[in-house]
């Protein structure tokens, strides 16, 4: 999952950016509005977490104009005591709020429920034959028995199982599992899909030549 955060408070931005990383997923950063503006609509992001007070232009005005071209899941963060923000977001298409200061936890589970919702899930459990994936948890069991799995072949089991059935291009893997700062070196993503393949059985994630992968 690949998500983009928009904050000027340096710190707050660090601290999220660090602490989603290390929960795995893939982390842009934007200081200010514009800037944030143009990475959403030029990224597929999964999810976007927008400041509303933001120099210049505001989260509100981001929120506006992205949604003319993209409905990405959308966490405003929004100051104590602004109830009309709420409102106005619903209006403007944002899709959840956290009211600062918040708590990470409470920042992950409203970003998990933020994405399973936009994947018409209702439950956290995946379960793929003996396989069950465990999304609010990020734990893997096959029969029943926990998968030691590192956080980017989380990642990419997570988002592959999100999309069964579907032939995933590395390239959308590249841009759903890798942040502008992360190295990208091609065969980085075989190494996780054959690290998979050794922990959930060979045929679990079937190649697809000149195409992607896929799990059936
Ligand atoms: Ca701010």
């Amino acid at each position: 999952m690949r998500l983009l955060i928009v904050e000027d408070e340096p710190d707050l931005l660090a601290s999220m950016a660090q602490a989603l990383r290390e929960e795995g997923y893939a982390v842009d950063t934007a200081a200010e509005g514009e800037d944030g503006l143009f990475k959403a609509e030029s990224v597929d992001y999964d999810a976007i977490i927008l400041d509303v007070m933001l120099p210049q232009m505001d989260g509100w005005t981001v929120l506006k104009n992205l949604r003319r071209a993209k409905k990405t899941p959308v966490l405003m963060l929004t100051a104590r005591d602004q109830s009309r923000d709420r409102v106005k977001g619903l209006d403007t298409g944002a899709d959840d709020y956290v009211v600062k200061p918040f708590d990470l936890p409470e920042l992950f589970a409203r970003l998990r429920a933020l994405i399973r919702r936009s994947a018409n899930r209702t439950t956290n459990q995946l379960e793929i034959g003996r396989v069950v994936i465990d999304t609010a948890a990020r734990t893997v069991t096959l029969d029943t028995k926990p998968v030691e799995i590192t956080a980017r072949e989380y990642a990419l089991l997570e988002y592959l199982a999100l999309h069964r059935g579907e032939v995933v291009t590395r390239a959308t893997l590249y841009e759903h599992l890798f942040g502008d700062d992360d190295d990208t070196l091609s065969n980085l993503l075989d190494v996780h899909v054959s690290n998979l393949r050794k922990k959930l059985g060979h045929e679990f994630i079937s190649t697809r030549r000149g195409h992607g992968y896929c799990i059936e």
